[in-house]
This record gives C-alpha cells, sequence and structure tokens, in this order.
C-alpha cells in the first residue's frame, strides 16, 4: 500500500491545489465581474509565455497541449476568427481533444520542431479522425446499437465511451509514472472534459489560464528536480547540500555515510542490483530522524547535516539508520535474479526462502567548530569515517 501511496504522491498535492482553487475561483466568481476583462486576456500570455518556457526546458508534450488550447481559445473567443457554430462541434472537439491528451501521456517529449513533429501532427490528425469515426459510427448505427446494447447504455454514455476509457488510462498512467507531468496531462484532460460535459462550467479563460499556470508550475518544478534531486535515488543532490550550506548558523554537525565493501557487491551481484540496493539504502537514509537532511554526495556516500545540534546529540538518530540498514533484508527482484549464477542465487538465500541480500554502513560525523568553514567539517566527517572503516565497518566514529 505505501509502495502505491508512494506512486500517487505526485498526484494528491496537485489535484487537491487545483480544485481547491477552481472551487474557490466558482465562489468568488460575481466578485469578478469587474476583472473580465483582463480574464479574458489572460490565457493568450500565460499560454503564450508557457509555450515558449516549455520549449526552452525541452518539455514539448506540454508546448504542444498549449498551443493546442491556445489555438482552441483563439478560435472561440476571438470573434474575427470564430469558426461558424464551433458549439456543433463540441462532441468531435471533445472526444478528439480527449484522445490527443491521452496520446501525449503515453509519448516522450521530443523537440518540438524534428523528425517527430511530422509524426506528432499526423498522430493529432488521427486522434480527431478516430473521434470523428465513433461519433459518425455511433449516429449511423443508433438504431442497432440501441436495441443491441442493454438499455443502461443509452446513446450519450455510449458516446462518450472513449472519454472514460481516456480518464482511466491517463489515470492509470499518471500513478505509474508517478511524475508531474502526467498529473498536469491528467488534470488537462479533467478541465478538458469538464468545459464540455459540465452544466455549469467555469468560464473558458479560467479554465485555460489555470492549465496555464499549472504547466508552468509543472516545468518549473521539474526543472528544480533535475538540479537539486539526484536522479537515482530521489534523495537531494551535492548541489542541493552546497545550498544548504548558505543557510547554516554557526552549530551544526555533519555526517557522511558509505556502504561498506560495496564494490565486492557490485562485482557479486552485477552493477543493476547495486543500483537497486543504493535505491533502498537510500530510502533508508531519508528516514533519518533528529532533524537530519539526506543528501546523496556522490557515488555509495550520502551526507546528513544536522542543524542545530552536535554530534553527540545526533548519535542515536545516526545509530538508528545504521541499525536500519543493517536490519535490512532486500529482497531482489526476480529479473534481476535470473542473471546471477547459482552460486551467487544460494548465497542470497534467507532464512525465509526469499532471496534477500543485505548491506551495512559505517558513518563518520563531524562537529562544525568556530572559525570552521563547511569543507573542513566535511574532511572532519570523512575522517571519522574513515576511522570506522578501520575499526572493522558497520559503526559510527566521531
Ligand atoms: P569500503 O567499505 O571501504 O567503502 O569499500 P567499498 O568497496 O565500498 O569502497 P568504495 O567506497 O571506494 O567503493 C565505491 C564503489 O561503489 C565503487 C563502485 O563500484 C560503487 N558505486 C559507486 N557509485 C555507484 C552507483 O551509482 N551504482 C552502483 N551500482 N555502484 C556504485
Ligand atoms: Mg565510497
Ligand atoms: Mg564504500
Amino acid at each position: 500500500m505505501s509502495a502505491f501511496y508512494h506512486r500517487c504522491r505526485y498526484l494528491f498535492l496537485p489535484i487537491f491545489f487545483t480544485g481547491l482553487s477552481l472551487i474557490l475561483f466558482q465562489l468568488s466568481q460575481p466578485k469578478l465581474q469587474a476583472w473580465q476583462e483582463t480574464l479574458v486576456e489572460l490565457p493568450y500570455w500565460l499560454l503564450s509565455i508557457v509555450t515558449l518556457i516549455a520549449i526552452q526546458f525541452n518539455r514539448s508534450r506540454l508546448a504542444y497541449l498549449a498551443i493546442l488550447l491556445l489555438a482552441y481559445y483563439v478560435c472561440i473567443t476571438e470573434p474575427r476568427l470564430t469558426i461558424e457554430g464551433l458549439g456543433q462541434y463540441s462532441d468531435l472537439l471533445l472526444l478528439g481533444g480527449a484522445l490527443t491528451i491521452t496520446w501525449f501521456a503515453f509519448i516522450k517529449d521530443r523537440g518540438l520542431l524534428s523528425s517527430h513533429t511530422l509524426v506528432r501532427t499526423i498522430g493529432i490528425i488521427l486522434c480527431f479522425a478516430a473521434a470523428f469515426g465513433w461519433i459518425w459510427a455511433n449516429s449511423h448505427y443508433r438504431t442497432q446499437l440501441d436495441n443491441f446494447l442493454p438499455a443502461l447504455i443509452s446513446h450519450e454514455i455510449r458516446l462518450f465511451i472513449p472519454l472514460y476509457l481516456c480518464a482511466l488510462l491517463v489515470l492509470l498512467r499518471g500513478i505509474w509514472s508517478s511524475n508531474l507531468i502526467s498529473t498536469a496531462i491528467l488534470m488537462t484532460l479533467l478541465i478538458w472534459g469538464g468545459h464540455f460535459l459540465l452544466p455549469n462550467p467555469l468560464p473558458i479563460s479560467v479554465s485555460m489560464s489555470a492549465l496555464a499556470i499549472i504547466y508552468l508550475l509543472t516545468v518549473l518544478t521539474e526543472s528544480y528536480f533535475l538540479a537539486y534531486r539526484d536522479e537515482l535515488t530521489g534523495l537531494a543532490s551535492r548541489r542541493a547540500l552546497y545550498n544548504l550550506v548558505l543557510s547554516l548558523g554557526q552549530k551544526y554537525s555533519v555526517a557522511m555515510l558509505d556502504i561498506d565493501h560495496f564494490k565486492k557487491f557490485n562485482d557479486t551481484y552485477g552493477h543493476d542490483v547495486g543500483d537497486q540496493v543504493l535505491k533502498l539504502v537510500a530510502s533508508k537514509i531519508a528516514e533519518v530522524t533528529g532533524g537530519g537532511k539526506a543528501f546523496r554526495y556522490g557515488g555509495e556516500e550520502f551526507t546528513i547535516v544536522f542543524s542545530r545540534k552536535d554530534a553527540s546529540s545526533v548519535l542515536a538518530h545516526l545509530e538508528g539508520v545504521r541499525e536500519s540498514i543493517e536490519e535490512y533484508d532486500i529482497v531482489l527482484r526476480d529479473e534481476k535474479r535470473k542473471k546471477q549464477t547459482k552460486a551467487k542465487r544460494a548465497q542470497a538465500q534467507s532464512k525465509s526462502g526469499k532471496k534477500t541480500v543485505s548491506v551495512t554502513i559505517s558513518i563518520g560525523v563531524a562537529d562544525h567548530q568556530h572559525g570552521e568553514n563547511f569543507d573542513q567539517t566535511m574532511k572532519n566527517a570523512d575522517l571519522a569515517l574513515y576511522r570506522a572503516k578501520q575499526k572493522g565497518r558497520n559503526q559510527i566514529c566521531i
């Protein structure tokens, strides 16, 4: 269940805050009449800006979606461009748009102007062609379908079956890939569907502005993660550590953690299993108590910084981390085990019969001394780590 929760972590907050803001907006709508003109202009600016930023950050799917939304917004709001009776195509727009959004949830970000542009354009056309085909088949064979299918599935429900399937697929994709871009795409689908189906939808200018803001926050937050998060373990990176240093006071302690005999571990089980173990060890280190902030310093070395705490008072918290890793029987994934030789598999056999491995870590901790800079404190923690290794590993030294 916790793994499921972990996968959903990028879904809950963004969806909650978007829903909340849209509800608040709906409630305060009467007061916003005075802002009507500005609101109508807003999506032009926001969607254009977000397109440029998404291109700059190589988030081409969001750039495409922003361009498509902008094109739709221009068509329905710009009097000179209004396509006569766009409303009669609302089913086509709804379903074609939903298929396009769903397709975007499953493809990769590629250069906006690259060899993929043609494929993307053809893909969008095909999505709308499929939506057209579905609508046409539903109206052309309406009587046959009415007789054939149970009364429960009315014509309206039947017509929107692709939309429900799309929503389900994009939701599953969001849970599976667990990243902000998938969540932004899911919210695009929800807001797009709501725009056509809700009896009393929000003004289109608000929906489009909301989506532009969601894209903007997604691109910026993703870039922040890229810069300050370690990709393999999800821990804060060394760059984030040196960012934290700027805000540290005089009193703090630093711990350096290093996995014992990890080179041998890699040689025995392979680099892929090594990576898997590194991730799990990092997840244990991230759970450090006592206000410690964990970072991946590099390779199989980690740093924990305790602000406003001296080394002796953090020992118990570090001991907790060391013990939790020592006691952690890491179950290897099947595909990794298949690559091992019989002898290595036997070596990994645990009491319970599951194929597990375990590792230990050594820790060195040092206090920040008056007049010392961060690098010197790190060096002292490193020397303490060296002593822990010398004394036989799987222990803490000050
Ligand atoms: P010691 O107990 O003295 O620390 O022994 P050790 O073998 O762990 O020695 P050291 O810390 O010098 O070894 C680092 C090894 O960690 C080398 C490399 O095989 C492994 N390593 C470093 N980064 C990664 C990584 O990202 N993934 C994997 N799988 N292994 C890594
Ligand atoms: Mg090392
Ligand atoms: Mg090591």
